[in-house]
């Protein structure tokens, strides 16, 4: 557990010292083991959490231990678990790029970049939803179950992992991709991979 909890403590750092996660948003959680979990403690920076932050709760969402309350955001991460026997690490972030993308209803583009097919998949907008509510693990459904990262209208963006370390390099790839999408749409667009290409890989994904 100490090492699970000290991966989640690393990633919040590494997040918002990128910027994704400004003004204590965000959350991150893992399954620890069968119907045991960890998550971030909300209304902190995730920054600077320590360990006796990091709450543990099991499959009823009740709390087992860690100081504070858990993420408002846990209905959609133990959704996620529920959902995909094949995800052990959920991560919701702000990323600047990719909430402007998110929130102007232009979608991020999948023939730009190899590592996209390769590692992500595609990137659907869900649509709006209050925040803290439970309404967002409502819109998240069929996202969950069919995406491995996609955007939040007006809001952020989620990324699902077989671990943290992948959960974590794909919310960079997103906001990554945001960003080079975004700067091609000044420069007047892009040459797209082509199709025949974009199919080889996907392939290499499955192999990954
Ligand atoms: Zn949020």
């Amino acid at each position: 557990m100490e090492n699970l909890r000290q991966q989640i403590i690393d990633i919040g750092n590494r997040l918002w010292r990128q910027g994704m996660m400004p003004a204590g948003d965000g959350n991150i959680s893992a399954r620890l083991k069968p119907k045991m979990y960890l998550i971030t403690p909300t209304k902190v920076s995730k920054g600077f959490l320590d360990p006796e932050r990091i709450i543990v709760i099991d499959e009823n969402e009740t709390q087992l231990g860690g100081k504070g309350k858990p993420s408002s955001e846990i209905a959609m991460h133990m959704l996620a678990y529920k959902l995909r026997d094949d995800v052990n690490a959920v991560i919701h972030a702000h990323p600047v790029f990719a909430t402007v993308f998110a929130s102007t209803g232009m979608e991020l583009p999948y023939d730009l970049l190899a590592e996209v097919a390769v590692k992500l998949g595609k990137i659907p907008t869900a649509p709006f939803a209050l925040p803290s509510t439970g309404e967002v693990a409502d819109v998240a459904h069929d996202y969950i179950r069919n995406y491995n990262a996609f955007l939040l209208k007006n809001h952020g963006a989620i990324v699902l992992g077989r671990n943290l370390e992948e959960a974590f390099l794909r919310m960079e790839l997103v906001e990554h991709l945001a960003k080079i999408a975004l700067i091609t749409k000044v420069l007047g667009g892009y040459e797209k991979i082509p199709q025949e290409s974009i199919a080889i890989l996907e392939e290499m994904s499955k192999q990954a």
